[in-house]
């Protein structure tokens, strides 16, 4: 499993992670990806100039009207689905290990415990 650097998906000029609305990931004529928002404040005069290499880009329609990056749209995907979080707390890894059988199982014969054992001693 590749793991996403976390800049992939975060917009370079406010460093907020994208998202589907206002910081959707909109994708320059120049390749480099910014938020709608920053899209937004950067355009000026019908030209977004791209923050990273400074190449001023005519957009017709506004920041709205650029393509989202599908890239970014795709790894966001990743980071929202269920177990792709990389969430820390309380790994699953624990439950395996209890399951685990202990050495005191070699020595168990199923005939004691699973029989009429704990019964009889109940009844006496
Ligand atoms: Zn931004
Ligand atoms: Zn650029």
């Amino acid at each position: 499993m590749a793991q996403i650097p976390p800049k992939l998906v975060e917009c370079a000029v406010c460093l907020e992670r994208y998202d589907g609305s206002v910081r959707q990931p909109k994708l320059l004529p120049c390749a480099h990806t910014l938020c709608l928002s920053c899209a937004g404040r950067l355009f000026q005069g019908g030209m977004i100039r791209c923050p990273e290499c400074r190449r001023a880009h005519a957009i017709q329609g506004g920041a709205t009207h650029l393509p989202p990056n599908p890239t970014v749209v795709g790894l966001l995907e990743q980071l929202k689905a269920p177990g792709m979080a990389s969430g820390s707390s309380a790994p699953p890894q624990s439950q395996p290990m209890q399951k685990k059988p202990g050495g005191y199982l070699r020595g168990f014969k199923p005939g004691e415990k699973a029989g009429p054992g704990p019964i009889r001693a109940k009844r006496n």
